[in-house]
């Protein structure tokens, strides 16, 4: 099967390529491995939206988007993207579907949590351990739990979780946050949350569920335990990168280095969202990277195939 853009990635940057690769006129198919939507998904309240003056769920704003794209003609397909050749007037995807060819791709496979990488995390994972303040939140109605970490994000799930649980406390190895300010006016205000500054999680402690927190000082080089019945960690995020191939210009990070259309080094190849080198990852900017990387795809294709050959380069 033939596309003019195969789009790698259905969360918000992959959905809004997909909306004005199809509303464009060009045949567009998108590819995601779960469930379309991507990260947000995992949020009860997206309140950063423009256009939703009441907060609505992540899961309810990407299914909002993907019937925008099906409305359009846009293909949603459920299968991986197990590997890519990007090279050339003729690209391949292949996926659990086969194989497909498109004259552009617009990469768009987002990121995920980075790990604390502390001795019981992995073992404790679902047993009190959690990426996902949304998905696990209710589980500690008055219970005691810890955040780890001092962006927005882990301020902003603390708060979330501070509706359930007794106490939230928030470890993190600085002295003050990085989240925006009204965030952190937010949180300081909140009688629920306390902060322990300065500190690192050494281990994560429990026999068959998370019991203890040993904590060391990096001021005082103290160690201290911190009873809690929860674990939420956000120090940072990760891009999914296993199809990025090495021709391909990444930041040290590992995130892809576009201009400002989208364009990577690589002719024909586009990135959006999360996956992109940039100064924010929300919704709104993966919503706008994919609006630039379908119109960008556009303008490539026709300034490099001829309309009557359409497979032929010029
Ligand atoms: C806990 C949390 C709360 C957040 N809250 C907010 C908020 O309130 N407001 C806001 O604006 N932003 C928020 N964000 C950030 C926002 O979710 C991201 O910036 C946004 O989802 C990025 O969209 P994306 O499409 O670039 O990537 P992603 O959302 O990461 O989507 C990428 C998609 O690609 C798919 N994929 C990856 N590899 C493949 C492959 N090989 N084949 C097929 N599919 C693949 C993945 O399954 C995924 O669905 C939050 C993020 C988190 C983690």
């Amino acid at each position: 099967m033939r596309y003019d853009t195969i789009i790698i990635g259905g969360g918000p940057a992959g959905l809004s390529a997909a909306i004005y690769g199809a509303r464009g006129g060009l045949k567009t198919a998108m590819f995601e491995s779960l469930i379309v939507g991507g990260q947000i998904n995992v949020t009860s309240e997206v309140e950063n939206y423009p256009g939703f003056e009441e907060a609505l769920a992540g899961i309810d704003l990407t299914d909002r988007m993907r019937k925008q794209a099906e409305r359009f003609g846009a293909e949603v397909h459920y299968a991986e993207v197990t590997a890519v050749g990007l090279e050339g007037l003729c690209k391949i995807v292949e996926t659990g579907e086969g194989s497909f060819q498109a004259k552009s791709i617009i990469l768009c496979t987002g990121a995920h949590p980075r790990l604390l990488n502390v001795t019981g995390e992995e073992r404790l994972t679902g047993r009190g351990v959690s990426y996902c303040a949304t998905c696990d939140g209710a589980l500690y109605r008055d219970k005691v739990v810890a955040v780890v970490g001092g962006g927005d994000s882990a301020i902003e799930e603390a708060m979330f979780l501070t509706r359930f649980a007794s106490k939230v406390y928030i470890i993190h190895r600085r002295e003050e946050l990085r989240a925006q300010q009204i965030i952190q006016q937010r949180a300081f205000e909140n009688p629920k949350m306390e902060f322990i500054w300065n500190t690192v999680i050494q281990e994560i402690k429990g026999e068959t569920r998370l019991e203890a927190l040993e904590l060391y000082n990096r001021k005082t080089q103290q160690i201290s335990f911190l009873k809690a019945d929860g674990l939420f960690i956000y120090v940072g995020i990760l891009p999914n990168s296993a199809l990025l191939e090495s021709r391909l210009d990444l930041d040290p990070g590992g995130f892809i280095l576009t201009d400002e259309y989208m364009h990577t080094n690589i002719p024909g190849i586009f990135a959006a969202g999360d996956i992109r080198s940039k100064v924010l990852r929300q919704v709104v900017t993966a919503c706008s990277d994919g609006a630039i990387a379908a119109w960008s795809a556009e303008k490539w294709i026709i300034e490099n195939y001829p309309a009557l050959a359409p497979w032929e380069p010029q």
